[in-house]
């Protein structure tokens, strides 16, 4: 997110949508005449095509490059990773922010590869979220020249014009076409724009909405388990409207396949990432929990459960052995047969997946 601009209005995205797909539908048409004698209406390339049709590039699952993944191994978490095999086989625009060595390698990797690269000119420090273990979701100033903490926002395509358009679109806050390029589903888009000013009153998080928006028992469909980003690698790199999105959830089956067609193992360990149960609390840490949810109950032992930071919550699990689950809102810790903690309050999202 810019620092700086004001979300572009709903009409306004659209008129830029519009512009953008009649530019480039214009351009193709040129292009590939000869091969549409019939008038057969021509296709935009790899990402582009979101602006045409909703999430379509998630149902082509291109071959993921082995190669580039040994590339990008020793100098990227897992996470960012994903998203740069995802951009460079033009399944989706990618966004990530990275300090200038890495950008350098970054650049260096596209330069052999082949897709597009672009970053902002300017530097950002991040705001360090409370209890969330570093993790940030929101830019809290510029950089100064000297700070070496300071981050760019990188763009990453297969093509070097979309990862321009990328950047363009965020530094001009078109949220709706820049999520759209992103290959985020239009209600989750939606579901981020209607709840930003209030996310951005807390911590930028949007777990406790989606939570909110998700109807039916636990457990919720483990694709959709994005809180599991605190943890380790996961397959979704969105806030999904809600834990049973379909939508989010086809995004995320479709990142597992490719993951998996380039890597089984690695793959497979996104998959183990997203089997967890998540008691998120927005300033005491997210706390994570290996074993089933059994009849509201998880039972664990010292080496089956983690938290972002340690916190009051994370002392009170620590010294528990299983967790009664009585609601979205509301969790207690037992010590044996003895209740030791009720843990509750609008602020506290027990989020189930397995
Ligand atoms: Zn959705």
């Amino acid at each position: 997110m810019s620092l700086t601009a004001a979300r572009l209005s709903a009409a306004s995205s659209r008129r830029v949508r519009h512009a953008l797909t009649e530019c480039l539908l214009r351009e193709a048409a040129i292009e590939d005449s000869p091969k549409y004698p019939d008038g057969i209406a021509p296709v935009l390339p790899g990402p582009w095509r979101l602006l045409l049709e909703d999430c379509c590039t998630w149902r082509t699952r291109p071959r993921l490059s082995s190669q580039l993944l040994g590339d990008l191994r020793g100098h990227f978490g897992n996470n960012v990773i994903r998203e740069i095999l995802l951009a460079a086989a033009g399944v989706k625009l990618s966004r990530t922010c990275l300090s200038d060595p890495k950008l350098d390698v970054l650049r260096g990797v596209a330069g052999q590869h082949g897709f597009g690269v672009k970053a902002s000119s300017e530097r950002y420090i991040h705001h360090r979220d409370s209890g969330k273990g570093g993790s940030s979701n929101a830019i809290e100033r510029l950089a100064s020249p000297d700070e070496e903490a300071g981050l760019r926002n990188v763009y990453i395509a297969a093509d070097s014009n979309l990862a321009t358009t990328g950047a363009m679109l965020e530094e001009a806050g078109d949220d709706e076409n820049f999520g759209l390029l992103l290959g985020i589903p239009a209600c989750c888009r939606e579901a981020y724009m209607q709840r930003s000013p209030k996310a951005a009153a807390a911590q930028n998080d949007f777990v406790l909405f989606a939570l909110d928006n998700t109807s039916g028992p636990m457990p919720y469909d483990f694709w959709l388990n994005y809180p599991a980003t605190y943890f380790g690698p996961a397959l979704i790199s969105f806030f999904p409207c809600s834990f049973r999105c379909t939508h989010a959830a086809a995004v995320a089956r479709s990142t597992f396949e490719m993951l998996y067609a380039c890597d089984e193992t690695w793959a497979e360990s996104f998959l183990k990432s997203h089997q967890t149960n998540i008691l998120y609390t927005e300033y005491d840490g997210l706390h994570l929990f290996r074993h089933p949810l059994v009849e509201g109950c998880i039972g664990y032992g010292p080496d089956d459960h983690r938290s972002t930071e340690p916190s009051r919550v994370s002392d009170l699990i620590s010294r528990g052995t299983r967790l009664e689950v009585q609601g979205k809102h509301k969790v207690l810790i037992y010590r044996g047969c003895e209740q030791i903690a009720s843990i509750d309050g609008a602020n506290v999202g027990m989020c189930a997946f397995h």
